[in-house]
């Protein structure tokens, strides 16, 4: 009797610290983000491995990205499910006005400073239940503190080669079974670059589009060299779309206020203000009588779909400009460029791309326009994760997506 009661307790201690079916199978995820792809881009007939996915895989019409369509707050809405009113990275650059401390995404103190990111980005989530990840670049993947950031990461730097990006995300898949990340993130910045410096139209551009569908082909043919092909998920996104933008259709909203003291915040597609005290009924009027060209809005009567408002270092007064017209203050010149992003969210021009294609996803499954802010659920019902439960986005508009 003894001896049955010792085998069974051996039999259980087993059974518990055995591999569960799903742990021993857990799912890998490689994450790509094409900056500033708009999504009808593909429809230009230069893209063939993308191409490949839209017939293989999952695509969608567009992805909506978050208000504004910029480049640090739609990387961190896609990697934690949150609208950027909530995850906190309101810009590109931004200050804390209470105390006076700067956020620039060139700034590499300040990226890596994990005060200003309020989300937990999936490597976060998938991290703390064991799952090993790593990244190849990605807005807040260089956090200072260990358990907000990959396992492995690389320090971003703008012009590191693009086929050691995909032979570095290869190399990490080389490694050993129990140090192998299953969840990687990859970023080119290419196509939005050229879309900046030359336009949506632009030759520049189609080169660019070329190019990141290249290093997509790479990463396909370093998979099979490896023998990962068909265990991988890829999924490529974008943060947002691009629209072209002239030089003659600018508004100077510092020569609309001038001399009372505002601070602008931001330029070109949106802008934010703050006027002294006793000044912005004032400033707002003035602002609100040339209402043309933009639409302006105090921060508590921001329509709520944009979700741009419950954040306090959020300027009090909004200013977006209408598609192809930049806002500008005298030191400001973003009517340098051809093109630019940053409007509007709900303006197909600012829409991105999603595709998806692997052992976890349908086959030649075409969908409407999702929803950026859907992504981190969907990766977590990939690797049957629970999200966390302060989330923006919700696995029943993305999960259809999935076998
Ligand atoms: P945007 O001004 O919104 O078009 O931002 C695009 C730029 O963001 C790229 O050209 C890069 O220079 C920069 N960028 C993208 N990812 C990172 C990163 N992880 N760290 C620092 N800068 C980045
Ligand atoms: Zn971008
Ligand atoms: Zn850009």
């Amino acid at each position: 009797m003894k001896n049955l009661f010792k085998t069974i307790g051996f039999l259980f201690v087993v059974w518990i610290f055995s591999p569960s079916p799903i742990s021993a199978n857990k799912p890998y995820v490689i994450l790509i983000s094409f900056d500033g792809f708009r999504w009808d881009y593909l429809d230009r007939g230069i893209s063939p491995n993308l191409e490949f996915m839209r017939k293989d895989g999952v695509s969608s019409l567009s992805l909506r990205p978050a208000f504004p369509s910029k480049t640090f707050p739609n990387h961190q809405s896609i990697i934690t499910g949150m609208y950027i009113e909530n995850h906190g990275i309101i810009s590109n650059s931004f200050r804390d006005k209470f105390n006076n401390e700067l956020y620039r995404m060139g700034d590499t103190n300040a990226v890596r400073n994990s005060r200003w990111y309020l989300g937990e980005a999936f490597w976060e989530t998938a991290e703390r239940n064991g799952i090993t990840t790593a990244s190849y670049f990605w807005p807040g993947s260089e956090m200072i503190l260990d358990y907000r950031r990959p396992t492995y990461f690389e320090a971003y730097e703008h012009n590191r080669d693009y086929a050691m990006r995909v032979e570095g995300v290869t190399e990490w898949l080389k490694l050993p079974k129990e140090k192998r990340p299953h969840f990687i993130t990859l970023y080119f910045d290419d196509v939005d670059t050229q879309g900046h410096r030359f336009g949506t139209e632009s030759p520049e551009v189609n080169n660019a589009i070329k190019r990141v569908d290249g290093m997509l082909g790479l990463l396909f043919t370093m998979l099979d060299e490896i023998k990962m092909r068909d265990s991988v998920n890829i999924i490529v996104v974008s943060d947002h779309g691009m629209t072209d933008i002239s030089n003659e259709r600018t508004i100077n909203i510092e020569n609309l206020v001038g001399g009372m003291n505002c601070r602008f915040y931001d330029s070109g597609p949106f802008m934010t203000v703050d006027a002294p005290k006793e000044k912005f009924e004032e400033v707002y009027k003035i602002l609100k009588q040339n209402e043309n060209r933009y639409k302006v809005y105090k921060k508590n009567e921001m329509p709520e779909y944009y979700h741009y408002k419950n954040h306090p270092f959020i300027g009090e007064i909004i200013l977006i400009a209408d598609m192809g017209w930049s806002l500008i203050t005298n030191r400001r010149s973003e009517y340098d460029s051809k093109g630019n992003h940053g409007y509007d969210n709900n303006h197909t021009d600012m829409h991105g791309i999603f595709l998806a294609m692997g052992p976890n996803f349908k086959n030649g499954y075409r969908t409407g326009t999702l929803w950026n802010i859907d992504i981190y659920p969907l990766l977590c019902r990939i690797f049957e994760l629970t999200p966390r439960s302060n989330i923006d986005g919700k696995a029943e508009r993305i999960e259809f997506i999935l076998k």
